[in-house]
Parts: structure tokens; C-alpha cells; sequence
């Protein structure tokens, strides 16, 4: 390396330092209405670098020699570790380099990279979150209620968990309706470690098919529904960073568990998630408007496999976060 480089070099490792400690704003630039941060600045400060191409910019791990994430000109998800996660606005490349909306930035890509060493967190009690119930009977079809189905799962992760040590408490145990502020109550009223509401999809398509596992919205995004922004910010938003990391290894243990198509992790503002005091996720575990997932949820292996899955992202999210 000449001296020139050497001390770029040891500049920008200063720098990265600096950020790291001060929390020091990052560059911010406008995009039509969208305000963006460069991503090298953004994971230089974890060691990484941002690689581009014409279409497609990298984050890359030099020490393991690794891409961690993927991004795409105008896609509004990237890849983590080959797990599609939402953006509320497109990934840029321009002049100014590959840039993220700076929101994203800051409570997706940040927390994802940094491997819990700014947000440890101890889990003792988790609620599980049967969704629907009752009057309330959820999606059908195949031959398969929703509300039924996912006290089922739901059932067999409590047992998965209480296997290894955790207090386990659900919401319902049997066919009765709860609202969904209940829910969060509930949570809330039991100190709640985390909270994982448990759904089966439907859409109006047979077409879509796969698991997709839902963070709240963070204020000044769009939920992944939707483009517009809202600047609320939501007593669960106190868990914005631990909420994509829980939904990240949710997503991708449950994927690595079943071979499913992967839906992603989404953003929204669901009623369950809006007032917890705790981390949470809601899990969609398939869709039962298309008839060849609907006929795997009708298999006692195929819920054990989900079952496992969501108990195994629990663990590695709890192991992570120590
Ligand atoms: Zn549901």
C-alpha cells in the first residue's frame, strides 16, 4: 500500500470509529420526495463495503469474504443472508453511489448488520398469539379453517419451546374470540419477552404461495402494502431494531425448515403489533388459497416442520442477542 493509501485508509477507519461512537449523522441526499444515505457510508461502520454494479449493489463482508446483503436499482426489497426483506422506498444507484432511503437505513439495514451488539436482550417469557377465534373464524379453504389451524401450530411451538426452558403463555387455548388489542394487552400484562402472533394467508389469487413474516411499520415509512408514509410513531416502534432482527431469523428458520417460497419480511401497522412493549412479529405460515400449500397444511409433518421453524428463529434470535 503507498502512503497516500495508508492514510486514506487509517482516515476512514477514524471516521468509522467517530461514527460508531458520536452516532454521528450521515450524509443524507434527495431523491424526488424520499431522503437517502450512501450505503458505504452506512456499513462502513461494521467493517463492510458497498460493491456496485450497473443494476445490482452489494454489502460485503472483506474478513469472510461474504455478501451479506443484495440490493437492486428500484426494488423495494433486498436480500440479508438470501432472505427477502421489504424496503418502504426503492434502493437508488446514481451519481452519489447505491443509496437507501435513510429510515430503512437506519432501522432495517443497520440493525440487521449489527449483530445485537447495540441491542442485546434477554428472553425469558415469550407469548405465542393463536390469530382469530371464536366468531372470528379467519381465512378458509382447502378444507382448513385458519383459526383452527393456527391454535394447532401454535400448540406445537409452545411445547417445542417449554422444551428448552422458556415460560410459554398464549393468548387462547381454545376456540374463543380475543380482539386484537386484547392480544397486545395480554402481552403487556405478563411482561412479555417477545410476542409472535400466529396467522395462515389468503389472498384472492390461487396464485401466491409461501411464508412471509410481518414487523411494524417504522414511523416515516410506508407499510409494504402501501406508499404512504405515516410519522406516527407506535409504542411498539420502541422495538424497531430488535423486531427486523426477530423477523429476519423467523423467516429464515422457517424457510430452511420447509423449502417454502419465500414472501419476505413485510412492514405494517397491524393492531396486534401497534402496542406492544415487547419485540414482535406476526408469522403468515402459508397460503390456504393455493390448493398445493393448502394441501401441505393439511399435513400433520408439514406443521411440525413450521412448528419448528418458528421455534428454532426464536432460539437463534435469543442466542443472538445475548
Ligand atoms: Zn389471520
Amino acid at each position: 500500500m503507498s502512503c497516500a493509501k495508508i492514510k486514506k485508509f487509517l482516515i476512514s477507519l477514524l471516521l468509522a470509529g467517530v461514527f460508531v461512537l458520536c452516532g454521528a449523522e450521515l450524509p443524507r441526499f434527495k431523491v424526488g420526495k424520499q431522503t437517502y444515505v450512501r450505503l458505504k457510508d452506512l456499513v462502513a461502520q461494521y467493517g463492510y463495503r458497498a460493491r456496485r454494479g450497473t443494476t445490482r449493489m452489494e454489502v460485503y463482508d472483506p474478513a469472510a469474504k461474504k455478501i451479506l446483503m443484495v440490493f437492486r436499482k428500484e426494488q423495494r426489497h433486498f436480500y440479508f443472508n438470501s432472505v427477502r426483506i421489504a424496503l418502504s422506498a426503492p434502493a437508488v444507484l446514481n451519481g452519489n453511489g447505491s443509496q437507501v432511503n435513510y429510515i430503512d437505513g437506519l432501522k432495517t439495514v443497520k440493525p440487521l448488520l449489527d449483530n445485537g451488539r447495540l441491542h442485546k436482550h434477554f428472553v425469558r417469557t415469550i407469548v405465542l398469539d393463536p390469530g382469530h377465534g371464536g366468531k372470528d373464524q379467519g381465512a378458509a379453504g382447502g378444507g382448513l379453517v385458519e383459526k383452527r389451524l393456527n391454535l394447532q401450530l401454535t400448540k406445537r411451538v409452545e411445547l417445542l419451546l417449554k422444551d428448552r426452558g422458556y415460560r410459554v403463555l398464549l393468548t387462547r387455548k381454545n376456540d374463543r374470540f380475543l380482539s386484537l388489542p386484547a392480544r397486545a394487552a395480554f402481552a403487556n400484562a405478563n411482561r412479555a419477552d417477545l410476542f409472535i402472533s400466529i396467522h395462515t394467508n389468503s389472498a384472492a389469487s390461487k396464485v401466491p404461495h409461501g411464508i412471509e413474516v410481518y414487523c411494524l411499520s417504522p414511523a416515516g415509512t410506508a407499510s409494504t402494502n402501501s406508499t404512504a408514509v405515516s410519522w406516527k410513531s407506535l409504542p411498539g416502534n420502541r422495538s424497531d431494531a430488535r423486531n427486523i432482527r426477530l423477523g429476519y431469523f423467523l423467516q429464515r428458520s422457517l424457510l430452511i425448515r420447509t423449502k417454502a417460497n419465500d414472501m419476505g419480511v413485510k412492514r405494517a401497522r397491524f393492531a396486534v403489533l401497534r402496542d406492544l412493549r415487547c419485540p414482535g412479529v406476526l408469522v403468515e405460515m402459508g397460503f390456504l388459497s393455493n390448493k398445493q400449500e393448502a394441501a401441505k397444511l393439511r399435513s400433520p409433518d408439514y406443521l411440525d416442520k413450521l412448528a419448528q421453524g418458528i421455534a428454532d428463529g426464536i432460539i437463534k434470535y435469543c442466542a443472538a442477542m445475548k
